[in-house]
């Protein structure tokens, strides 16, 4: 299993995960032209996208879903609350998931995880083959046990550390735009993730991927003292993705 992102933050999400002939995009939050030109960067072209999974509505992950999907005629798969925003119904083909039930595209079983996000319908993805698993889990504003269950034993896994808690309270966004970032319902702090991360485990995680940085609320260097309190010494293992560059592909 392979998995690479062509851009991660506020701006824009697409995050690719492969294995073998099956070549899957979670989100994707860029315009069409923009989205080729970034899977070039990775080695892939748009037409081999066998599906375009989406997490949920808002348009740093859904901003460039429903163009793609016509452009290269690619089912999208997404819940009846993200249907149901209006955003993406003139997707190619779209295909109805429930946020509790596992379904396969190719070789990829996929399990959906209901996250707590001010969207219509979040979920969240896991996704394995032949006894190998990555986790996606970025826009979420508080950690339930259902998460934490669905997210153990991952061997890869890419999670949100959007923001520093003193960087937000003390930065330009207006009061509800802070509240509304750091209330249950938007998105995780640093150390909510690090703690996040205690709690699923990560001595087996082959890759740690830090995601959805946000670049007005965070940076590398706290995210990172957050993350090292419980992970201990950072390593080749920890990856840091960024709204330019995404990541380049990683090998569970
Ligand atoms: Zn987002
Ligand atoms: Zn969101």
């Amino acid at each position: 299993m392979r998995f690479a992102s062509i851009g991660s933050g506020s701006k824009g999400n697409a995050t690719l995960v492969s294995v073998a002939d099956t070549l899957l995009l979670v989100d994707c939050g860029f315009s069409v032209r923009e989205t080729e030109r970034r899977l070039a960067r990775l080695g892939v072209s748009a037409g081999d996208i066998d599906a375009i999974l989406v997490t949920h509505e808002h348009s740093d992950h859904s901003a460039g879903v429903a163009r793609l999907s016509r452009r290269h005629r690619i089912p999208v798969y997404l819940t009846h609350g993200t249907l149901g925003s209006g955003r993406l119904e003139d997707c190619f083909e779209t295909r109805c998931i429930h946020s509790e039930a596992a379904f396969r595209v190719g070789v990829i079983d996929v399990q959906p995880v209901a996250v707590p996000h001010d969207a219509r319908e979040p979920c969240q993805y896991r996704f394995s083959h032949a006894g190998r698993s990555l986790g996606v889990l970025t826009d979420l504003g508080s950690i339930t046990p259902h998460v934490v269950r669905h997210y153990r034993g991952c061997d890869g896994l890419v999670l949100e550390f959007n923001h520093d808690l003193e960087l937000l309270q003390a930065g330009s966004y207006p009061p509800s735009l802070k509240r509304r970032v750091a209330g249950d319902w938007g998105h995780l702090n640093n150390r909510q993730a690090a703690a996040l991360l205690g709690e699923i485990g990560h001595a087996a995680l082959r890759y740690l991927v830090v995601a959805h940085i946000s670049e007005n609320n965070n940076c590398r260097d706290r995210a990172a003292a957050a993350l090292a309190e419980v992970y201990g010494e950072l390593d080749e293992r920890v990856v840091w993705a960024d709204q330019q560059g995404g990541f380049g592909w990683l090998e569970l």
